[in-house]
């Protein structure tokens, strides 16, 4: 007889205290970024992880397999920037592969769409997010320290054209740096089969982070409604980000409140940093290390021991912003969001 949700809850392995099912598993492959995003890459860099230390593309996909057995159907790939890891587009293709997955996503700066998102899109990558924050080229390079604007927008739209089954624009909103720019990224999407999604800003190590800098959910909405029309759409379970549908155009608009209205009472996000330790919320640090269990021959049991360890100490949600700040815990790059 089939279990009920709350039994299947119970039932899967991957149910944290609070009886949160972790159906999406977040990996970082990298701490290398070809950017330098103020508010991911500290002003003084950051101690780069050395190579023999990084999750081989097979450890990974080992990772991958064991947890789409107990119960995983969305990995999103993220940094630093991913694309920076060569052979990336084969990580894509075996994971994508793996039974179970139905979802396989990956966060990019966009700089290499132009020559590879139709590869990525045939090595089975579904879903892609593209980080950018500014449409005017001397504040994109104020911001990422870079004058790659013209390649990421090409590159934009090389993802479009690649048939994904979502492409989605994610711009951190931050007062005084581009809170004049929401409408016109409304405008963008609103001719485009895409969607754009403001991001509260957030405290993580090196990045300057005050409450004055932050550019709240009821801001950001305050100022799209003077220009467009949205009507909400409804909330999948889960669900991290508000969306809206933009009335009249292609695109949609979603807004991610993790600072003013968070979503942790239905997370279902576990996270996998670049060294292979997993980390159970975006605000804690790792727990447990599976890489060094793996490299001392443990057996996929194990492996699953240790996602286990890690969401039996995950917490019901985050603190609120004055306390997220006393915290320890890692630079965005580090993290990978
Ligand atoms: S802050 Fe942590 S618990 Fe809350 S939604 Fe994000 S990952 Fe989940």
């Amino acid at each position: 007889m089939a279990l009920s949700e709350q039994e299947a809850q119970k039932a899967s392995p991957l149910t944290d205290r609070f009886g949160r099912r972790h159906t999406y598993l977040r990996i970082s492959v990298t701490d290398r970024c070809n950017l330098r995003c103020q508010y991911c890459m500290p002003a003084e860099g950051i101690q780069w992880i050395e190579r023999k230390d990084l999750l081989s593309f097979e450890e990974i996909e080992r990772v991958v397999r064991v947890l789409a057995g107990a119960g995983v159907s969305k990995v999103r790939i993220t940094g630093g920037e991913p694309t920076v890891r060569r052979g990336i587009e084969n990580l894509i293709g075996s994971i994508a592969k793996i039974d179970g997955i139905k979802e396989l996503a990956m966060t990019t700066n966009g700089t290499t769409l132009r020559k590879m998102a139709q590869a990525y899109r045939d090595a089975g990558l579904t879903h892609i997010n593209v980080s950018i924050d500014s449409f005017k080229p001397e504040r994109f390079k104020e911001i990422t320290r870079t004058d790659k604007i013209d390649t990421v927008l090409e590159g934009i739209e090389c993802a479009v054209n690649a048939g994904f089954e979502s492409v989605k624009i994610n711009v951190v909103a931050m007062k005084g740096i581009n809170d004049d720019e929401l409408v016109d990224f409304v405008d963008f999407a609103k001719v485009r089969p895409i969607n754009v999604r403001f991001i509260e800003f957030m405290p993580f190590d090196g990045n300057e982070w005050s409450k004055d800098r932050m550019f709240t959910y009821r801001e950001m909405l305050a100022v799209v409604n003077q220009k467009h029309e949205i009507e909400p759409i409804e909330r999948r379970p889960s669900q991290v980000a508000k969306d809206f549908k933009i009335v009249g155009g292609l695109g949609t608009v979603s807004f991610v409140t993790s600072m003013t209205e968070d979503f942790c009472s239905d997370c279902n996000r576990i996270r996998l940093t670049a060294t292979g330790e997993f980390k159970p919320c975006l605000f804690m640090l790792p727990i447990v290390s599976v890489r060094d269990r793996m490299r001392n021959g443990c057996d996929d049991s194990q492996v699953l021991d240790a996602v286990q360890e890690s969401l039996g100490q995950k917490w019901k949600g985050h603190p609120g912003a004055e306390n997220l700040i006393k915290l320890k815990n890692a630079s965005m790059i580090q993290i990978g969001g």
